[in-house]
């Protein structure tokens, strides 16, 4: 895949994951709304809206025969078993902001991360965000209050596969103060946006300044 828009930035897709309730639902939303150039990519998912949720907004909830649909349909970026429910990125708008020279933010799992990294390697960036322990995981699931006592059992327990896979990851975040820990993700996405690779407008514009004689 490569994603060179008319004014030569090349678009890049920040891949970020963490365990349920490590915080990297609200630091990427946060992060998109802070900038305009970046996108959150929705998910379609096969479980059910939790309180507060908005179709649409949250993720595009559907059955499991309209996920399948979409996956015969080869709709998705990337699609994977989470929490016994099927999550998947719909490939169509992420292809559309990418071309335009726009960034894409997913929250997605490992498995999603390593299948996008795997097709666009020059154009991903991956970040993990570790909880300070596993006791503050579980309190803030706790905390949360929006999944009953055994969901919230089984994503403790699946966090400790989650956690398994942050050596796969190019930054790590450990989100022990959630001002700090965001600034680091805004810095880490600020000096990747900078990266030459990915300003191709700087080749002709060095130039002009080699051009430019005094
Ligand atoms: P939750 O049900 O708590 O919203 O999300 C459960 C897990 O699924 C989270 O780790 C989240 O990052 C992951 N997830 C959400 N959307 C996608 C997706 O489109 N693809 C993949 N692979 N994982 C996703």
């Amino acid at each position: 895949m490569s994603h060179t828009s008319e004014r030569g930035r090349r678009g890049l897709m920040l891949l970020i994951s963490s365990p349920s309730g490590a915080g990297k639902t609200s630091m990427s939303r946060r992060l998109v709304a802070d900038h305009a150039e970046l996108e959150l990519s929705v998910s379609a998912t096969t479980r059910a809206p939790r309180p507060g949720e908005e179709n649409g907004r949250e993720y595009h909830f559907v059955t499991r025969e309209s996920f399948d649909e979409m996956i015969a349909a080869d709709a998705f970026l990337e699609w994977a078993n989470v929490h016994e429910h099927r999550y998947g990125s719909p490939r169509g708008p992420v292809m559309a902001a990418l071309d335009a020279g726009r960034d894409v933010l997913f929250d997605i799992d490992w498995q999603g991360a390593g299948q996008i990294s795997q097709r666009a390697p020059s154009d991903v960036v991956r970040v993990f965000i570790l909880p300070p322990s596993m006791a503050e995981l579980s309190r803030r699931l706790h905390a949360r209050a929006q999944d009953a006592e055994d969901v919230i059992q089984r994503r403790l327990g699946r966090a400790y596969d989650e956690i398994a896979q942050w050596g796969t990851y190019d930054y790590v975040i450990v989100n022990e103060d959630y001002d700090r820990a965001y600034a680091d993700l805004a810095h880490i996405y600020h000096a990747e946006r900078l990266k030459r690779a990915r300003n191709g407008w700087l080749a002709p514009f060095v130039q002009g300044l080699l051009d430019e004689r005094l």
